[in-house]
């Protein structure tokens, strides 16, 4: 080696410049020979001397040095032993054996126990280079063995890095996936065992992909090859349905990572979060705002929304119509009331799968409250398609539902409403198909009705009949149309009832059915029978005035069971009948039976006061209501008017025909006059007669008509040829 190269190894070494050595010699010519070769060669040194092993030891114990120089042979022991104290003193520095003469065997020994080196004191001059490069093997095994473990040191907490990494992914509650850019699983944590139910080694090299519902596998795509371009980007990949290991599907959320430019990753990272259970109850709480509990029907919110859709859909296109059909049950609370709520509740549900057989795909038939069910039908083109639906219904209603092996017959009725400009929202179209399902109960069990403008009255009833109807009063809308009554005998008319109609201008005439028990439930009938009343006997003196002996004898004016609450009801009436100069004597008023239902004695009071005024008091409706004959005594009345019903029912049953007698004989033992009302057919009035009936009205002769036509039937005053 040159002594160049030996100085750069000097230099860039860890071979300090001073070296400071221990000399184990006794002889002091050969300290300053050994001492003299290495300062020839230009060594920068200090050292220490030793000669014995006490100090020897001791100078080891406290001080470090870079090499022991010594002779074979000291006072007391020898290099062999120096070598061991110099070993167990734990300072690891080249051992160099300086010594005049060492036997082969000496030799050897000295190597095997491992010495650094040997050296003749006869070839000192060869000293420094066996110190330099002794020096240097050993600087370079030192670093070597830091080197070595500062990489054991490294690989230890590398080791401990990952083991701490994979303990976290391998607990993670959520699935850890590496795909490659093309969807390929390249890792797999084993979280998806957990969740997906998948041994994780069994999908590698599968796709990601192919585990992804099919209506969200395009959206999971896209957000996918949105990060693929660019390193360290990431999406988010939002509620999508994935397949577990035994069919099922399971609600996820994920961040994937673009993290191929890292060594240890090298694909993409998504990590993925079960939110099943979340969604689900999401979902529930969705359900349920949505659905009636009960029958699992959409509710009334739901229907109202859907209404609303409907409606506005319609407004943009006027050809989109739609109906709906409110359907009330028959009887319900009956049934409910005899047979409990349980089984009430047991036949609204059965009732539910039977109504959802009657309308196609894409309507909705929801459960409104109660027992009531509304359905709307879309993409109607003709109102007759709400009505067949109807007619379906009321035909698979018709066999029989059991329940606790009893069998109950239940129908329905139903009102329908067709799509219209007018309709902004959807309370309007539910308000007058409510309305029209009245009208169709009222026509008996199992009918429907398509709501018509007229029915608006009672549709409209919260909100305009009040005012409308006061309006109506006020603007002469009202018109009073009389029918004749007529003596049976003589078929002349010696009578006439006054009965009030509405006529909106423009829109066809109202029958007093529609607006009157309004008027009642608003008291916009007390001032309706007032105006009414002062028609009247303006008519009737009109009559007289124009027709003398042959105009009607009596006017019969209708009184709301409601007048009875006005105390002062005799002034009122004298007040008016005053004004039109008629007499009394020629008034009849019309009360029904509820009258008796009120407190009797004011009643009683009120009825004897209008006896006196000479005002004949007619009982209209005989036999429907709450008929006690007690009251045919206590009341003062002139006049029994039997109900039209059992008019209509002459000759069909036995027992119709005896009340029908009864009342005309009892008529005839209380000396009050009898009028037979709803008179149609000649036989009637045939069978009437013989019964003892003297007086009677109905179509037969004439249906109501206006004054003006009145006045033509007085001009000829007889109904038969
Ligand atoms: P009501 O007092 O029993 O009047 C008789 C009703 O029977 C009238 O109906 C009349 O048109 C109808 N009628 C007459 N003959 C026949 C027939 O041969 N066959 C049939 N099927 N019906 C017949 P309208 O005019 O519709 O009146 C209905 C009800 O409205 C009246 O029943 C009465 O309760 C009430 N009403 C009418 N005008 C007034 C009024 O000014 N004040 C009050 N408080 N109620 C009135
Ligand atoms: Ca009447
Ligand atoms: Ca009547």
């Amino acid at each position: 080696m040159s002594s160049d190269s030996l100085n750069s190894i000097f230099s860039n070494s860890e071979v300090k410049s001073t070296i400071k050595l221990l000399l184990l010699e006794d002889v002091a010519e050969d300290i300053e020979l050994i001492l003299l070769s290495l300062t020839n060669a230009n060594l920068e040194f200090n050292y220490d001397i030793a000669d014995t092993a006490t100090l020897y030891r001791e100078k080891l114990d406290n001080n470090i040095y870079d090499a022991v120089l010594a002779d074979y042979r000291l006072p007391g022991f020898n290099g062999l032993e120096a070598l061991k104290i110099l070993q167990q003193s734990g300072q690891k520095i080249p051992f160099i054996l300086v010594t005049g003469s060492l036997g082969e065997e000496a030799a050897v020994e000295c190597m095997k126990a491992g010495i650094t080196d040997y050296i003749l004191k006869d070839r000192l001059f060869r000293l420094p280079n066996i110190l330099k490069r002794s020096l240097e093997e050993f600087a370079l095994r030192r670093q070597q063995q830091q080197a070595l473990i500062e990489r054991q040191k490294a690989e230890i907490a590398l080791r401990e890095s990952e083991q701490r990494f994979r303990a976290l992914i391998e607990n993670a509650i959520d699935i850890i996936l590496i795909v490659s850019s093309d969807g390929t699983f390249t890792y797999l944590s084993p979280s998806v065992k957990r969740i997906l139910g998948y041994d994780p080694i069994s999908l590698m090299g599968h796709s990601f992909f192919d585990l992804i519902h099919q209506e969200d596998q395009q959206r999971i795509r896209q957000a996918f090859n949105s990060i693929k371009i660019q390193a360290n980007q990431f999406t988010i990949l939002s509620e999508f349905r994935v397949c577990s290991h035994d069919n099922h599907w399971l609600m996820l959320d994920a961040i994937a990572k673009n993290l191929q430019d890292d060594h240890a990753v090298s694909g993409f990272v998504i990590n993925c979060h079960d939110i099943t259970e979340r969604h689900d109850t999401a979902q529930q709480l969705r359900y349920d705002a949505y659905h009636d509990k009960l029958t699992g029907l959409a509710n009334r919110s739901a229907l109202l929304e859907q209404l609303q859709t409907a409606i506005t859909r319609n407004k943009r296109r006027r050809q989109d119509h739609f109906a709906i059909l409110f359907l009330d049950l028959d009887r319900f609370k009956v049934i409910n009331d005899s047979l409990g709520h349980l089984m009430g509740d047991e036949l609204l549900k059965n009732m539910a799968r039977r109504l959802e057989q009657c309308h196609r795909e894409g309507d909705i038939l929801a459960r409104f409250g109660g027992d009531e069910f509304v359905f709307l039908l879309k993409d109607i083109r003709e109102p007759q398609e709400a009505v067949i639906v109807a007619q379906r219904i009321h035909k698979v209603l018709k066999s029989p539902f059991t329940l606790n092996n009893r069998e109950i017959f239940i129908s329905a009725s139903i009102g329908i409403t067709i799509s219209a400009d007018y309709y902004d929202h959807p309370e309007q179209m539910l308000r007058d198909a409510d309305a029209a399902m009245y009208r169709a109960k009222a026509k008996g069990k199992a009918c429907h009705e398509i709501f018509a403008p007229t029915m608006h009255l009672s549709a409209l009833k919260e909100l305009h009949l009040e005012s409308d109807l006061r309006q109506a009063i006020q603007r002469q809308e009202l018109v009073v149309y009389y029918q004749p009554i007529v003596s049976l005998e003589t078929q002349k008319i010696i009578g006439a009832e006054a009965l009030v109609r509405w006529q909106p201008p423009g829109q066809s005439l109202i029958p007093p059915n529609d607006f009157i028990p309004l008027a009642e439930e608003t008291g916009l009938i007390i001032d309706l029978d007032r105006w009414v009343l002062k028609c009247a006997c303006q008519q009737l003196y009109q009559w007289q005035q124009d027709f003398k002996e042959f105009a009607p004898h009596f006017i019969s004016v209708n009184l709301s069971p409601k007048q009875f609450s006005d105390s002062c009801l005799k002034d009122t009436i004298t007040e008016i009948v005053g004004k039109t100069r008629l007499d009394k004597k020629h008034l009849k008023l019309e009360i029904t039976e509820t009258v008796f239902l009120r407190n009797s004695d004011t009643v009683l009071e009120l009825l004897y006061e209008l006896q006196q005024l000479n005002i004949q008091i007619c009982l209209d409706d005989f036999g429907t209501g709450y008929s006690s004959l007690s009251y045919l005594h206590r009341f003062p009345l002139d006049t029994l008017k039997i109900d039209r019903g059992f008019v209509n029912h002459l000759g069909q049953t036995n027992k119709n025909d005896a009340i029908v007698r009864i009342v005309g004989t009892l008529a005839q033992e209380l000396q009050l006059e009898l009028i037979a009302e709803g008179i149609e057919e000649s036989y009637q009035i045939e069978a009437l007669k013989s019964l003892g009936y003297e007086w009677g009205q109905g179509y037969y002769f004439s249906p109501p008509v206006d004054a003006q036509a009145f006045s033509i039937l007085l001009e000829h005053n007889i109904f038969h040829s």
